[in-house]
Parts: C-alpha cells; structure tokens; sequence
C-alpha cells in the first residue's frame, strides 16, 4: 500500500520533477464560516508540471479549498505559491501570477459571446490573435460558435469556454472545480482528454472532480477530504486501487471491478 496517512510525513514521488520547489504549497490552512469549519489544518503541495487532484463527497471541503488558494474565499494558514506568501495577495492579483481558477458552474458570461468571454481571460494581458486561435484549435466546436451568445451553448460547450478563457489568461497553476459536473459522457470524455493534453503540454493543475475514477487515472498524486479533514494522500494510481477509496468513491468492489 503505497498510499499514507494525514499524519505520515513523506510525500509521494510524482512524475513531475520533485528536485524544484513546490510550486504551491498550504501548510495548516482552515477555512471557516461561521461555525462551519470547512477545511481543518489541510496541508498540500503541487509540484511543478504535476496533476493533483482533490477527491470527496459533497461538503467536504473541496470548493472551500480552492476558494482560499485561489483568494474568493478567507482563510488562515500558510499558502506559498511560486514562494511567496498568497495571504496577502488579492485575487486578481493572484490570477496576474497564473494561478487561474475554472469556477464550478463555469461561471460563463451569458449574455456574451463566445469570443467576448475568452477576451474576459486576457484582460489583464490584451491576448495576441495566435493565443485565441490556439483555444479555437482545442475546441474547433466554439471556434464554429465565436458569435454565439454563451448563455445559448451547451453544458459541455460552456465548459470548453471556461476552460478555454482561463488559457487566455495564462495560467502556470489551473484550480478546476468540477469541470465534468453534469456532463453527458462524450463530453466528460472530451473535458477529460483536454486535461490529458493539458498535463502532457507542462501545465500544473489541481483538479476537484466527482468523478473520482476518471480524476485519479489521470493525476500524479491525489488528497482525499473527509469533513474538511484531509484523510489520504497517495499517487492517483495507488489510491484507484485503495480499497477505501472504492468502497467510498468509486462505487464498487476491487474484486468487481478492473480500473
Ligand atoms: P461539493 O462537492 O458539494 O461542492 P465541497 O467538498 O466542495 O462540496 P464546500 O463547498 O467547500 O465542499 O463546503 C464545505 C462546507 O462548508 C459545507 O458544509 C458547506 O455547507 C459549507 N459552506 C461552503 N460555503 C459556505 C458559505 N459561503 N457559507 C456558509 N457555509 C458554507
């Protein structure tokens, strides 16, 4: 078993290059509303080019998580991105660092079109006609709709804008929050492809997916958030054949089941 604990302190090897600093990092970090502690003490790093993914059930923790990295939600605690403190950093300012969020929901402006929003991802750096056209080549379907009012495109469409706006905003760490939720399985395909393509390209990412099969099959290394307490850790592919993962996540039994 090669997966570990909260309390165990050594960090699993990912295939990203481990001899550069972390390139995000929380150490002790809480989030609370009110009464609700959301996320409890919650330590995680990203390495450079590595695909991290945070998996757990509803409530856990997961949106709250990259609420506080990505500065839309306060928290205490140390987070250190690119080694320099966020906590201190306003969220558009953090966005101007490359770290980018996908928002859950896609957060697509409707009433603009598909062009319009991309604009939106670069407008703290004006995009060159080559950066759209390289979001086009990905998704040749909202090159066909770049007219198109946002609000009128499919789930799946709405997803490829949102992701294709953060690219125009270049990111160097992408947060996404749930990017195949609600998805028909062609499109879970399609969004799952682009991620593949994405990690192969360099980019660092942490992802927050229900799709907890899909999410791990891809990641390097994943956190499993329990009640906002951060219970397991462990390459994506130990934790896929964890079997407290399965009986929790993945919805069948390892002997059933051949991931
Ligand atoms: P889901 O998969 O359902 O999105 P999650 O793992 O992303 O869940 P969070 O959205 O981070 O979980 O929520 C964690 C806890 O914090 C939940 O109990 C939730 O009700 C609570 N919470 C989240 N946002 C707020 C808020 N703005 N005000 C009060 N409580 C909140």
């Amino acid at each position: 078993m090669t997966t570990t604990t909260h309390s165990a302190t050594t960090q699993s090897k990912s295939q990203a290059d481990s001899t550069l600093p972390p390139m995000l990092s929380l150490q002790g970090v809480n989030v609370r509303y009110g009464n609700i502690h959301a996320v409890r003490d919650l330590t995680l790093t990203v390495n450079p080019g590595e695909l991290v993914c945070l998996i757990g059930a509803n409530g856990a923790g997961k949106s709250s998580t990259l609420g506080a990295i990505s500065g839309l939600v306060a928290s205490t605690g140390s987070i250190q991105y690119l080694g320099q403190n966020l906590q201190s950093l306003a969220a558009h300012d953090r966005v101007g660092q490359g770290l980018v969020l996908v928002p859950e929901g896609r957060g697509v402006f409707t009433r603009m079109t598909v062009q319009e929003n991309l604009a939106m991802g670069g407008y703290l750096h004006p995009s060159r006609e080559e950066e759209y056209e390289a979001v086009y080549a990905r998704f040749p379907r909202l090159k066909e709709r770049r007219g198109q009012l946002a609000g009128t495109l499919s789930g799946g469409e709405q997803q490829m804008l949102a992701i294709g706006r953060a690219l125009l905003a270049r990111p160097r760490l992408l947060l996404l929050d749930e990017p195949s939720m609600g998805l028909a399985p062609l499109m879970i395909e399609l969004i799952f492809q682009t991620l593949a393509e994405l990690k192969a390209s360099g980019l660092s990412m942490l992802l927050i997916e229900q799709n907890a099969r899909g999410a791990l099959a891809l990641a390097d290394r994943g956190y499993v958030l329990e009640h906002g307490d951060m219970t397991l850790t462990g390459t994506g592919q130990a934790l896929l054949h964890d079997p407290r993962i399965h009986a929790a996540y993945l919805g069948a039994s390892l002997e059933n089941d051949h991931v």
